[in-house]
């Protein structure tokens, strides 16, 4: 398996009408100050990035 973000037990994808990226949840969400409106995000990533926080998605149990 390829450590990118898309195998990744972080990444939440995001599909639009293009293609599917995502974000990274390893972390909390960090304030965004650009608007008025103080709000948190998550950094944006595409699925074929990496960092060396990955770690892989775990196997869903079967019931
Ligand atoms: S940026 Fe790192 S921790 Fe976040 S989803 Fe990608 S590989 Fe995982």
């Amino acid at each position: 398996m390829d450590e990118l973000c898309e195998n990744c037990r972080y990444y939440l994808a995001v599909q639009t009408n293009y293609k599917e990226d995502g974000t990274c949840r390893f972390a909390p969400p960090t304030i965004s100050l650009i608007s008025e409106q103080a709000m948190g995000i998550w950094p944006k990533v595409k699925n074929t990035d990496w960092c060396g926080q990955f770690s892989p998605k775990r196997k869903q149990k079967k019931s």
